[in-house]
Parts: C-alpha cells; structure tokens; sequence
C-alpha cells in the first residue's frame, strides 16, 4: 500500500509501527457553527483510508478531535450571551450528526480539547524544562521555534525566509517575543474567557498543543499517520511536530497526509470567505451519500470544484449503482439453486479482475475516482451478464463484490425503504419461531416492537404480511 507523504514529497509504502496495527490522528473541526462541506471532505477521505485499511485487516485505533476552545467559539457564545461550553456541545452534537449522515465512522476517541488541558500543561512543563519554551512577562508560553532542529521539514520551509515574511507580522502585545517566528502554547485569559489554572498564569492553550497533547494520550508518542486539510500543514502541523518531538525526544508521525481543498468558483470554501455550503444545505436537496459520491469521484490530493453539475452528475453515477445492487437483489430472490454452470464459473474470474483493479487504484494512494470507475465496471458487467436464469450463487457472488467495494468507500447500497423491509421480514421470522416454541411473550414483544414503528402486521393463509398504520 502507497501513500504519499507530505513529509517526503513521495509516494511511501506503507509499513505500519506494529504489525497488524494502524495509529491514526485526524485533526477535527472547531465547533462553532455548523461544518460545511469542505470540512467534509477530510471526514470523507480519512474515513475512506481507514475503511480499506480495515478491509485490509489492519486493525485502526482512529482518533479525531473536537477543537472546543477558541477565539471563533468564544465569539459566538458572547453574542448569545451563553457560556462557550453551550456552543462547543451544540455544535459537535451537530456535527456527529452530518457524520452519520455522510456515513462516517465514530473515531475510536474523539477527544475534546477541553478535557486535557492537564495533559497541555505537562507537555509545556517539559518544554520550558526542555528549554523549547519560555514564559513571558504576563504569562503567555512562547515555543522558541528556532530552538528545535527540524523546523520546517514538513511544510519545506526555510527559517530565514520565514523570518524575513513574518517581521513585519510582529503586532503589538507580542513584543515580549523572543523571536517574531515563535508561536503561543498557553495565553493568559481575557475577560468573559474560559480559563484553567497553570504555572504560567489562567489562561487557556493554543491551538497546536492541543492536537499533539490528544495525539499522544491517546495514540502514544509514535504514530503512524496524521492527517487533516492542505491549510493545516503550516503552521498547524509544523508547530504540531516541533511540539511532540522536542517534548518526547521521538519522531511524531510516519506518514503524514492532506487533502485537497473543496473549492468553489475555484476558490477555497471557507466561513470567512462566505463562500460555503454547509452539509446541512446539502441535505436539503440531497441524500447526502450522493455528496459522499461527488468526493470521492476525485483524487482527494486533487483539489475538487464544487458545482450543481457535478453534484447531478454524482447523484446519477450514484443512482446506477443503487440500481444495479436492487436488480441483483431481486434477482437473487428468483434465482435457482445449484451449482455454479461453467459459464458462470468463467464469468465470476473475469469479474475478480474488477476487484483487483479497485484494490489497485486503493493500493495506489488511494485514488478513489479510479476505484469507482473499477465499480462501474462491475455495474456494467453485472447489468449484462446476470439474469433470470443465472444460480443463486453467481448472482450472491456478484452483489457480495459490489457491495464489498461500496462499503469500503461508506456508500450504502440498501434503499433505505429495503433495509426497512430486511428489518421487518427478520423480526416477523423471529415471532414466528417464538411462536413455535410457544413463547407467546416474546411473539407480542416483537407485534408490539414493529407496531410503535408503524408496522401492522396480520396473520393469514398465506402466512404472515405487514403493512404501514
Ligand atoms: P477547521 O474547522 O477550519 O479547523 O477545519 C477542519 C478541517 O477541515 C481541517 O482538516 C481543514 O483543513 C479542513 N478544511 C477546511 N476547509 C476546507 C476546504 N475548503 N476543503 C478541504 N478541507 C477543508
Ligand atoms: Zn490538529
């Protein structure tokens, strides 16, 4: 498995820390309104990543966290004349929402920044110890960035040129500076602020420790990847990296990954700009598994032009493969049992090749636009060779593969009324052998169960049937 690194420039073969294990940390949102859709985009593809690597039998500890503490959050709960706290949880309930909707996995942890300031404040402690850090006159902690060696390795920048671009950036209050390139790890608090006690002063962190700090409690000092959008390269992950390895004398993340922006008019989208689409819009006019689509259609090292038209476009392609996945639904309730002919057997080697070529786009730093074409391919050639006279077992074969792609790109196949109707059919066989057994209370149990999901069901000659109250 391929993937490029921003740290090397370079596609890399994957080779995991612990056999087996994939360490994963994905910088999340800040929660302060709802996430638009290019804040969906790195949901979408480290979902993907994590999904194949799954397929793959890696077994993934993924951690993503919630930014809670912020000069935006702040902002907002001082116009609703709320605490910040009531900001940061409406809007991450908010946002696992989308999630569910985008089918994005819950992360293993999803830490909130919040509740590890004590870990925030150790790790500025053996900074400062370490002589990476020094408190200011008014207590702010300042990283001296030119302190630590590597500065820069990630974002392939050189300090002096840094230097010369931020001197002019050196605003007031910051002249307690050492240097105009290092940047705050802990500042004292503001009026009307949520604050934490430290050594330094009350206050609150910044934003780069947090990331290191959750990575590190979670994931241990080593990672394996860590990911998040172009724009976090730098300073975010730059500072990120000279955190964690001045603090615990190790080497971060092995891999580190970025996705392309979402842009649109060719222009990242982006809440200061104005520009955006949240995901909630979207849902008003789409299923959002169509929005999932349109992502993955493209490299996410690519940026992607949001447009009404490739958004039609997503929903078709999308629709195709619904399509096909029913028909062999229903094929597969008619087909004959038996063995498979040697038609068959010839058809299902061919089709494998489908599955190779999507493991080989995956493979190749996941480049999902060509793993779907590879689902097209199976689409196309399912829509030919499958039919009513085909056995249960090609036909099985052949949705098992479609769906296995699928899942492994978060796209549901099921119509959500068939997965409805999958859930009723199995309950309504349960009642009838609780029946058999005689146990009567449990039969009611599950009459009752499907009744307050507004199922009826009636007991005739032919068996059991249901329909909607
Ligand atoms: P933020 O809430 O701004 O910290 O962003 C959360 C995540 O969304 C980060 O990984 C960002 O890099 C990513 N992100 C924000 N805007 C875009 C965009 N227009 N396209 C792709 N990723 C984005
Ligand atoms: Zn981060």
């Amino acid at each position: 498995m391929k993937i490029y690194n921003t740290l090397t420039k370079r596609k890399e073969e994957f080779v995991p820390l612990e056999e087996g294990k994939v360490k994963m940390y994905v910088c999340g949102p800040t929660v302060y309104n709802l996430i638009h859709i290019g804040n969906a985009r790195p949901m979408i593809v480290f979902d993907t990543v994590r999904r194949y690597m799954e397929h793959k039998g890696y077994e993934v500890n993924y951690v993503s966290n919630f930014t809670d503490v912020d000069d935006k959050i702040i902002k907002k709960a001082a116009e609703e004349g709320v605490d910040s706290s009531v900001i940061s949880e409406r809007y991450i309930e908010e946002c696992k929402k989308d999630m569910e909707a985008l089918n994005v996995k819950p992360a293993t942890t999803h830490p909130l920044a919040t509740k590890e300031i004590d870990g925030m404040v150790d790790m500025i402690s053996t900074l400062i110890r370490k002589k990476y850090a020094y408190p200011a006159k008014d207590g702010t902690v300042y990283y001296r960035t030119r302190s630590f060696q590597g500065y820069g390795k990630l974002s392939h920048k050189n300090l002096d040129d840094l230097q010369g671009g931020n001197r002019s950036l050196l605003v007031s209050g910051e002249e307690q500076k050492e240097d105009p390139l290092d940047f705050v790890l802990w500042k004292p608090r503001k009026a009307g602020e949520p604050a934490w006690h430290s050594p330094w002063c009350d206050g609150r962190p910044g934003w780069h420790i947090e990331c290191s700090v959750m990575s590190k409690r979670y994931l241990g000092e080593e990672i394996d990847i860590h990911a998040g959008g172009e724009d976090l390269v730098f300073p975010h992950h730059e500072n990120e990296i000279a955190q964690s390895e001045a603090a615990n004398g190790k080497n971060f993340a092995k891999y580190w990954m970025h996705n392309a922006f979402l842009n649109i008019d060719n222009k990242k989208m982006s809440k200061s700009a104005g520009n955006f689409f949240t995901v909630r819009d979207i849902s008003e006019k789409y299923d959002l598994q169509v929005l999932r689509f349109f992502m993955l259609s493209a490299h996410y090292r690519s940026p992607l032009n949001f447009s009404a038209e490739l958004m039609e476009a997503a929903k078709n392609g999308l629709e195709r493969i619904v399509t096909a996945a029913g028909r062999l639904g229903e094929l597969l309730t008619k087909a004959k049992e038996g063995e498979l002919t040697k038609e068959e057997t010839e058809l299902l080697t061919e089709a494998k090749t489908f599955m190779e070529k999507y493991e080989g786009a995956m493979e190749d730093d996941f480049n999902t636009a060509d793993a779907i074409s590879a689902i097209f391919e199976l689409v196309k050639f399912a829509n030919t060779n499958a039919g009513e006279d085909n056995t249960k077992e090609f036909i099985r074969a052949l949705a098992s593969q479609l769906s296995v792609m699928a899942e492994i790109c978060g796209l549901v196949l099921e119509k959500k009324e068939e997965i409805l109707a999958e859930e009723v059919e199995q309950l309504i066989q349960e009642r009838q052998q609780a029946r058999k057994e005689k146990n009567f209370a449990r039969a009611d149990e599950i009459r009752n169960q499907l009744l307050e999901q507004g199922i009826i069901l009636e007991d005739t000659r032919e068996g059991v049937k249901w329909k909607r109250a």
